[in-house]
């Protein structure tokens, strides 16, 4: 860091860029996060350059040495996670419960992909031809350029920063331009942790020039992505020019069924906590309720009843339970789908307001709307915000058909005591994680995590299911004699 600028980390060095980027607080924009440096084009050039050179010695070196890198990384980050997690809250606008969680959960990631390292087992059996054995084993892949979205700044870099460095992988990490702070801090502490130089590099700069330099360098053998479903078929188009691995996680329209004798309390607490929590901007977020008929009118008065006790404001007041929205830009564009709901002929029963609170913020009222179809475009959109739809429906079937009729499909959830649609659910939803009983928002850590259709394309992340995205195979055949 020199002065009051954070630069970017490239082969072991702090360096400066041509530009600074002035990171905002959403929740108060009259509280400046911090100055960061902004990479450009040639800075990735060097990141990837260094990411190569780095990966002789890295990809070879000693399990413990790898093991006790990672665990400094996640213990530091769980030891912090309160200082960590009220800047994580600032930058993003996320409530400062909501920041100190995702901090300590990205610590988790590196405390697991610790004890990973030491797992990754391979495969021996005997030949078809006699005399000769066959070992398949699990080898680095190279260079793993990592691209994030804003609405988890420091989780989503921790949950594919951590297995591309346990399986031997170096790494060229590109934030959201919006939120350089916690990949920053993430930087920090990795620059501390014994890491030869040049495995980790970080370069905070526009997704238009610096993401675009590192998903189309053919230096770089594999790129993850967390972000919008264009950005992400964009980057896909220019891996395959390179032939690089790639891996997207995009964006998501999740459908939480409530039936008719679903514990009406437990429909709600889900729903809202779904819907809502994050300021809605979770890929996972609960943005169509399709609702039996015969529970309809009850769920409907008792979320909005809950909704009513909600308290938006500032991310670092005590008890607010709803943060900022991010930036203007995704405020606006959140109230633009609420109008377009309303001509639409959706019924807004609650909030769907820009509040003006006493900090100046980009602040909104969590929306409901009820008498909303699957057709409408704010059932097929996502809006990526505190906005939710009831879908009335006459039967479990027609929930679980609506509940897939979506161009998208990462999580979906069902509210029942019945064991037969329950299990039917799981069986028959089409999504890559589906809850009983439970909000569509919040996973764990072991194990996979994506989605299908429009919401993911390539390997799962997360739980040992990470590695085959981060290694490669090979196979080796040998006469003992
Ligand atoms: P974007 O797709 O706009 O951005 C994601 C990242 O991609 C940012 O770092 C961005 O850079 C970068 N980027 C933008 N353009 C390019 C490009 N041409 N080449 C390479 N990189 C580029 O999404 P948001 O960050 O706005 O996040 C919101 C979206 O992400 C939502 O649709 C949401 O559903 C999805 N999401 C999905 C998750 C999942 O796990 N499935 C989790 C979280 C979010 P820059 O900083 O310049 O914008």
């Amino acid at each position: 860091m020199s002065g009051d600028v954070y630069r970017n980390y490239i082969n072991g060095q702090w360096l400066e860029g041509q530009k600074i980027t002035t990171n905002l607080n959403p929740s108060d924009t009259s509280d400046v996060v911090g100055q960061y440096a902004k990479a450009d084009a040639d800075d990735c050039v060097a990141a990837i350059a260094s990411a190569n050179k780095a990966f002789d010695s890295w990809s070879q070196s000693a399990l413990e040495a790898r093991k006790a890198i990672l665990d400094m990384i996640g213990d530091e980050l769980i030891e912090r996670k309160e200082e960590i997690g009220a800047i994580l809250a600032r930058e993003e606008g996320k409530t400062l419960a909501e920041g100190i969680g995702e901090v300590g959960r990205s610590g988790q990631f590196f405390q697991y992909y610790a004890a990973e390292v030491l797992r990754l087992m391979g495969e021996n059996t005997a030949s078809v031809r006699p005399g000769i054995d066959v070992e398949v084993h699990r080898e680095p892949l190279g260079v793993v350029g990592i691209i994030t979205p804003w609405n988890f700044p420091m989780a989503v870099a921790a949950w594919k920063v951590a297995p591309a460095l346990a399986y031997g992988n170096c790494v060229v990490l590109k934030p959201a331009e919006l939120v350089p702070a916690s990949a920053w801090i993430l930087a920090e502490i990795i620059s501390r942790s014994g890491l030869p130089d040049g495995a980790f590099n970080l370069v905070m700069g526009s997704g238009r020039e610096v993401g675009e330099k590192l998903t189309s360098s053919a230096g770089v053998d594999a790129i993850t992505f967390t972000g919008s479903v264009d950005v992400g078929r964009h980057i896909a188009r220019n891996c395959i020019e390179n032939m690089s691995r790639i891996q997207l996680e995009m964006g998501s329209k999740n459908a939480l069924v409530v039936l008719n004798d679903a514990d009406l309390q437990s429909a709600v607490d889900c729903a809202v906590a779904g819907a809502y929590f994050g300021t809605g901007q979770k890929c996972t977020a609960s943005s169509r309720i399709i609702v039996e008929s015969g529970i309809h009118d009850e769920f409907v008065s008792k979320m909005t009843e809950a909704m009513g006790k909600l308290v938006v404001g500032n991310s670092m007041t005590p008890g607010v339970h709803i943060g900022a929205v991010v930036d203007e830009r995704q405020l606006l564009q959140n109230l633009k789908y609420v109008e377009l709901a309303k001509e639409e002929g959706a019924e807004l029963v609650q909030g769907g307001e820009r509040l003006h609170l006493e900090t100046d913020g980009y602040f909104m009222s969590p929306a409901l709307f009820i008498n909303t179809s699957n057709e409408m475009q704010i059932n097929r959109d996502e809006v990526f915000g505190p906005v939710a739809c009831v879908i009335k429906v006459d039967s479990y079937e027609e929930a679980l058909e609506v509940s897939n009729d979506s161009d998208f499909g990462l999580t979906s959830g069902i509210m029942t005591t019945s064991l037969k649609y329950a299990s039917h659910f799981k069986r028959h939803s089409k999504s890559g994680c589906v809850m009983v009983n439970l909000p569509t928002a919040g996973t764990d850590y072991h194990v996979p995590f994506g989605g299908r259709k429009s919401s993911s394309y390539g390997p799962r992340e997360q739980g040992q299911y990470a590695r085959d995205f981060y290694t490669i195979i090979k196979t080796n055949y040998s006469k003992p004699y």
